[in-house]
């Protein structure tokens, strides 16, 4: 009957020759998917079948409700697993599963701001871009902390700020594995900064959102789970685990979820939950995932994977890309590489530096064609450096300023302050350099990350800081000729050259003759005569030495 009445609305050839395209188009891409940490290896299979039915696991997983429908025994065990996981106090934490890490850091902080409601929250400047939107949707207070090279919290910074704001209870989100390089806070050190200022209310929620996942299983993990003093954490279950759906878990202490509890009449049910209707497939993949691979089989795919990064960062650093990782951590940090291999490789970056993370679909195979990438587009080929044009582009480097090139005759210093300003951003330092016909700005602002975004949008700008550039160089070329400005980051050098042929070779042999690295030369702007490009090198003060006048900025 009832698949009778779908068999009216098949879709026509046209729409299914496009779905089969698609399939093509994502087979490909899942071979070159080293830069996000998800695992591409699963086979739920099995559970197909329940694809037919309108599961919705609505509600509070621990108690009865009128949807039945749901997988919630299925979500209570796979709770059970990460309870053990994270060495939660037995019978006193409870949880759900999320969408994901994401939804899982704003129950966390939710709570913390119903328990605490005048706490600041501190977190880290490496914290993942989500913590800084549920903040804004939550409406706290809140305090950015330094973070140290290494990717975690500056303690020191930490401890200065909690003693200037000793009145408000504070609520710390500390990360376990960042993003960017997997850092792991220092839980046992903040809960040392509460002790020694005496702050008796204060909350800790960790975002473990792929550490979760890779900590319970292996040797001397660094401190990290209820055991080490957290109220809360969030864990995502589409990244180490694998999941064709995001999701994720989240636990908190029991008796602080009873106080935002809510009874609903409609779902007959406790409403603890921050979704209403909640996916109920996802927690059946986590389940299927726990009963095959197993407690057991994560315990060797995981050391399996720290070794993968070792063999990346054995093959990088063969080629001085300066690959390094945290001990606990399967994100192999290097030198960013040009723009064809960040994008054919869907690397993230962040100012000079990559990431690949080994997720246990990724082969030796994969980081020996990703090495082999980046050895044939490294050094940059004087031969084809001839002309600007010929140049490979790339964008450098990570700094405190934020440098525009452009025409003089674009107004860019009016367009570029009333952007910042619309966007309540107030700019500390303005240095213009007139180059030709052709203007260099530098801007030090109060929010810079926030600024590029800005610039970015309101500028129109094709190539700008932290997005792709075309890899070709006609295409570069054209696109250049297009934009009227671009933003760039701050430590490269800004070099003013002659626009004719052969100038750029020659500096190029100037600096090989010097010994002299170059990591990435970019064209930023031509006119008549002059034009002026960024370079990156391993040995910045000796560039510049080499450059004297010619640099602009640096
Ligand atoms: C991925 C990630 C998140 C977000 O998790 P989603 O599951 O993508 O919502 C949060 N925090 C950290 C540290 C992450 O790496």
């Amino acid at each position: 009957m009832r698949s009778q009445w779908l068999s009216e609305f098949a879709l026509s050839e046209k729409d299914e020759q496009r779905l089969d395209n698609f399939y093509r188009d994502i087979q490909q891409e899942s071979e070159l998917f080293l830069g996000y940490p998800c695992n591409g290896i699963f086979d739920y299979s099995p559970l197909y079948r329940f694809l037919q039915y309108p599961l919705n696991n609505v509600g509070d997983p621990y108690l009865p409700g009128n949807y039945h429908l749901n997988t919630h025994d299925f979500e209570r065990e796979v709770l059970g697993i990460f309870q053990q996981l994270t060495q939660a106090p037995e019978g006193n934490t409870w949880g759900y599963v999320t969408n994901g890490g994401t939804e899982g850091n704003h129950y966390g902080l939710f709570l913390a701001r119903e328990l605490l409601p005048n706490g600041i929250v501190y977190y880290s400047q490496d914290a993942h871009y989500s913590i800084d939107k549920i903040l804004r949707c939550l409406g706290l207070n809140s305090i950015m902390i330094r973070s140290s090279s290494d990717g975690t919290m500056d303690l020191d910074d930490l401890r200065e700020t909690l003693r200037i704001h000793r009145d408000v209870p504070p609520i710390i989100c500390a990360t376990i594995g960042t993003t960017m390089k997997g850092a792991v806070d220092d839980i046992v050190g903040i809960r040392e900064i509460f002790h020694d200022l005496a702050l008796n209310h204060h909350y800790l929620h960790a975002d473990a959102a792929l550490g979760g996942m890779i900590l319970p299983f292996i040797d001397n993990p660094p401190p990290w789970n209820f055991l080490s003093g957290i109220d809360s954490i969030s864990i995502s279950g589409h990244k180490m685990v694998g999941s064709p759906i995001p999701c994720g878990v989240v636990l908190a202490k029991k008796r602080n979820v009873d106080r935002i509890a809510q009874s609903v009449e409609y779902i007959g049910t406790l409403d603890t939950t921050l979704s209403g209707s909640r996916n109920a497939l996802t927690p059946l993949f986590l389940w299927y995932a726990f009963h095959t691979v197993g407690i057991s089989g994560f315990k060797k795919i995981i050391p399996d994977c720290l070794q993968m990064s070792d063999y990346a960062i054995k093959h990088l650093n063969q080629l001085d890309c300066h690959a390094w990782r945290h001990s606990y951590s399967n994100t192999v940090v290097f030198d960013r590489p040009l723009a064809s291999v960040t994008q054919r490789w869907q690397l993230a970056c962040q100012g000079g530096i990559s990431h690949l993370i080994t997720m246990p679909h990724v082969t030796t195979i994969q980081i020996d064609r990703l090495v082999d990438d980046i050895k044939a587009v490294k050094p940059v080929p004087v031969s084809t450096c001839d002309s600007f044009t010929a140049c490979e582009t790339a964008i450098g480097g990570s700094g405190q300023d934020i440098i525009l090139v452009g025409n003089e005759d674009t107004n860019i210093l009016t367009d570029v302050s009333a952007a910042l300003a619309s966007a309540g951003i107030s700019i500390e330092d303005l240095t213009a350099i007139k180059v030709g016909e052709g203007n260099v700005v530098k801007l030090k602002v109060s929010d810079r990350d926030r600024s590029l975004k800005i610039l970015n949008q309101t500028l129109d700008i094709g190539r700008c800081y932290g997005q792709s550039l075309p890899f070709d160089t006609n295409e570069a070329t054209q696109i250049l000729s297009r934009v009227d400005y671009q933003a760039v980051s701050g430590d490269a050098l800004l070099v003013e050259l002659e626009d004719k042929a052969g100038t750029l070779a020659m500096l190029m042999k100037q600096c090989r003759e010097q010994q002299i690295s170059i990591r990435s030369v970019r064209l930023l702007w031509r006119g008549k005569e002059k034009a002026v490009v960024e370079l990156a090198s391993s040995e910045p003060e000796r560039l510049k030495e080499l450059l004297a006048d010619r640099v602009l900025v640096n």
